[in-house]
């Protein structure tokens, strides 16, 4: 996905598909007057807009469901009336039919409901997510003062979070109390705008902390890789690790995987250096090429 912004009015937009000499063309759908341009500043912003709008679309979604289940059982209760009121078998049956009708339709519409709200709970609380959205971005960006050292971790939650308990390490993490994607992108945004190192913590004892080593080979010989080939990589070789989440269902790049992708799109490169603890070992970082 590609993200461009208007020449006149600064509105970011992200296009699916699309390439930047197809835009080229194609005014701004918002003030009619500007250019779409190659964008790769900040997003998160635009993520966390765009999640308040998805959750709003399904509050509305949820409204309506809910005024069609009450306008069914007003229809069911006037069908309950005039089958009791049936003069011969025949009409009692078409009644009875009706009746069947407004009770599957009560069921389907009352699952929809709770899918929703389970969909619209993942969104979390927006007020609290935009709050701690700007917490996690002045806690990336301060981390060198926080913490000693301009540096971040990245990698599985469980694991990153276990290895950075103490005090010391604990600011080089994305640590409060809610989450969502856009806030997760702000807490990256905001390490890039100090340019600190995003160091990637990986634990080899399970697949899904870690990530395979042909593709590590592949980050090693293009580490400054375009973040769409990335993305490619991880859906291509990374299924089942740290890079690429395809259980429950789903089937989408994981977070991790997302966030060395925005990285990749603000300029960083791969580094793979000798750890200074253990200098036989690597440790695999992102920075920004000086
Ligand atoms: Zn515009």
């Amino acid at each position: 996905m590609a993200s461009f912004r208007c020449s006149n009015c600064g509105r970011i937009k992200e296009f699916k598909e699309l390439f930047a000499y197809e835009l080229s063309t194609r005014p701004c759908t918002v003030c009619w007057k500007g250019k779409w341009i190659e964008y790769d500043g900040p997003m998160a912003e635009v993520v966390l807009g765009r999640e308040d709008s998805e959750v709003a679309d399904l509050v509305r979604r949820c409204e309506f469901l809910e005024a069609q289940i009450q306008a069914t059982f007003r229809t069911k209760e006037l069908q309950q009336k005039q089958y009791e009121a049936a003069g011969t078998r025949d009409q009692a049956r078409v009644f009875e039919s009706h009746i069947r009708l407004c009770n599957d339709t009560i069921v389907s519409f009352g699952k929809e409901i709770e899918t929703l709200h389970a969909q619209i709970h993942e969104y979390g609380v927006r007020e609290a997510i935009r709050r701690d959205a700007g917490v996690a971005f002045k806690a990336a960006q301060g981390v060198s003062g926080t913490s000693g050292k301009n540096k971040l971790y990245i990698g599985s939650r469980d694991f990153v979070s276990s290895y950075a308990s103490g005090k010391r390490k604990k600011p080089r993490i994305l640590d409060v109390p809610n989450w969502s994607w856009g806030l997760n992108l702000s807490w990256v945004e905001g390490g890039i705008s100090a340019r600190a190192q995003f160091k990637l913590k990986l634990d080899d004892r399970s697949p899904y902390s870690t990530i395979p080593a042909p593709v590590l080979q592949k980050l090693r010989e293009a580490p400054g890789m375009q973040p769409e080939t990335f993305l490619e990589l991880c859906r291509t070789r990374g299924s089942g690790t740290l890079l690429w989440y395809d259980k429950d269902g789903e089937n989408r790049p994981t977070w991790t995987a997302l966030e060395i992708a925005s990285l990749l799109r603000s300029g960083y490169q791969f580094r793979f250096l000798a750890r200074s603890s253990s200098p036989k070992e690597e440790k695999i970082v992102l920075e920004l090429p000086n």
